[in-house]
């Protein structure tokens, strides 16, 4: 029997913002333990929230990224549960009017373009976090995350394989750094996941009873425990045994899940609109001015890559996954307008220092202008391909100026055609054996020439050249 699986994430996201949503201390993250709290995040009696604008403005921004219809009024409204790494006994989120809805996004899964359709978009407030010391009998909670602007994301189930949830994850994290919404790093927990999955025969129009995953920190650990999930869902389904609608945490070291809790136990938060705060109403204007803010978004990027600059869609992609290289590579086109020399020397030389060296090229000593110089000359037959990357292995330590680097190391190309020729004979003299063995018509003992010109120049002679004006003297013997 072949088993369709049907899946929908919840994403909460930290929003980038310096302050906490409804108070003004610090997002900072690392701090020593409670030291970014106040009477409104800790739950004081008598205290009053004050809505971070620039939460809401970011909350806008990413309802416009999603292609979500915006509410002219949105509400909050408190969420009660108990726990002890959430001092007011509620949460304050949006059950009712969220601040976006009936949204999609669009991402590529291999060749095909493929649409998640989102449900809502709402605002909330971090939890505190509680923290379990191994051999201790108590635990200790850190308030420092409490308030901290969260959006949530809601998708309607519509993916179903681990392929179209892996691209989707990825574009939607792309997406949410294009625009400034968060900077998205998963060890920092700005990204989290709930999953909610089914299973059904391949073919049937019917839901299956949907599975909630908890609990999901990151990329992997989500492709992990659905995994995990379907092949334990489709066992069960294959043998006729019942699947229950239930809550499932996600142990991540273990490679398995555990019911947390059944349908008939689901939570009552007793929802209510949020005393404290009124409705906001978000006016047409406001909305304006931030799609005008909207930066061009990843696909469209890649699309337009291809088509500007020739790229094949591998480039393209490969370019357009970090924004920061994206823009690298168009600053350094408008001024070396190379765009195949420039993308094969980011994917190739260039990542591969920013690799060894851990750093972005934001932190690194490159920037667009030395690449460009530098590439210049390469196009220009001034430098080696080989001495190119020696050259920018030394940009990325000093920061130098390519120029200055080629002219102290001595690496301006023999081009000069007499002075190659010069060479091009001794190497011949010198070695009467392989230009005998060219005459039998060994085609290695050619290249062994080119080397040896090449040895004589100190790597610094045109290969073409090399090349060109050595068949000329071999003809002459
Ligand atoms: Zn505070």
């Amino acid at each position: 029997m072949e088993i369709e699986p049907v899946i929908g994430l919840e994403i909460h996201t930290e929003l980038s913002t310096q302050s906490k949503m409804f108070c003004s201390c610090s997002t900072r993250f690392g701090s020593s333990p409670n030291t970014q709290v106040c009477p409104v995040c800790l739950g004081l009696p008598g205290v009053l929230p004050v809505v971070n604008e620039e939460a809401v403005r970011i909350g806008i921004k990413t309802c416009l990224a999603l292609n979500c219809k915006i509410n002219k009024y949105t509400r909050f409204d408190r969420k009660n549960y108990y726990y002890p790494d959430l001092p007011k006994n509620y949460q304050i989120s949006q059950q009712y009017i969220p601040i976006g809805v009936d949204g999609w996004v669009e991402f590529e899964v291999g060749e095909e373009v493929k649409r998640v359709r989102i449900h809502n978009i709402h605002l909330e407030e971090d939890a505190g976090k509680n923290v379990h010391e191994e051999g201790k009998n108590f635990s200790l909670v850190d308030l420092n995350r409490a308030g901290i602007p969260l959006l949530e994301i809601v998708t309607y189930p519509d993916m179903h394989s681990m392929e179209e949830v892996n691209s989707f994850m990825n574009e939607l994290r792309n997406i949410l750094i294009y625009i400034g919404a968060s900077n998205c790093k998963m060890e920092e927990g700005h990204l989290r996941f709930e999953a909610n999955v089914s299973v059904r025969r391949k073919g049937d129009e019917e839901l299956g009873p949907k599975v909630e995953m908890k609990n999901l920190n990151s990329f992997r650990s989500v492709l992990q425990a659905l995994e995990y999930e379907i092949e334990r869902q489709g066992a069960r389904l294959r043998r006729g045994e019942p699947i229950y609608q239930e809550t499932r945490l996600w142990n991540e070291e273990k490679g398995e899940s555990f019911t947390m809790r059944f349908k008939e136990e689901a939570q009552d938060y007793r929802y209510f609109p949020e005393p404290d705060i009124p409705p906001l109403e978000i006016g047409k204007t406001w909305i304006e001015e931030i799609k005008a803010t909207l930066p061009e978004l990843p696909l469209k990027k890649k699309k337009r890559f291809i088509e500007e600059y020739g790229l094949s869609k591998k480039e393209a992609g490969i370019l357009v996954e970090e924004k920061e290289i994206s823009c690298f590579f168009e600053e350094v086109v408008k001024i070396c307008p190379q765009p195949r020399l420039v993308v094969n020397w980011i994917m190739g030389p260039l990542m591969r220092e920013l690799n060894e060296r851990g750093l972005t090229i934001g932190e690194s000593k490159l920037t667009a202008t030395k690449l460009a110089r530098l590439l210049e000359m390469v196009k220009e037959n001034l430098i080696t391909q080989t001495n190119a990357k020696y050259c920018l292995h030394e940009i990325f330590d000093s920061g130098e100026e390519p120029e200055r680097i080629v002219e102290k190391r001595g690496w301006k190309q023999v081009t000069d055609v007499e002075e190659i020729e010069k060479m091009v004979r001794e190497a011949i003299q010198k070695n009467p054996r392989a230009v005998e063995d060219i005459n039998k018509g060994k085609k290695t003992a050619f290249g062994f020439l080119i080397g040896q010109v090449m040895k004589l120049s100190q790597g610094k002679a045109n290969p073409g050249k090399v090349r060109e004006i050595l068949e000329r003297e071999l003809g002459k013997c």
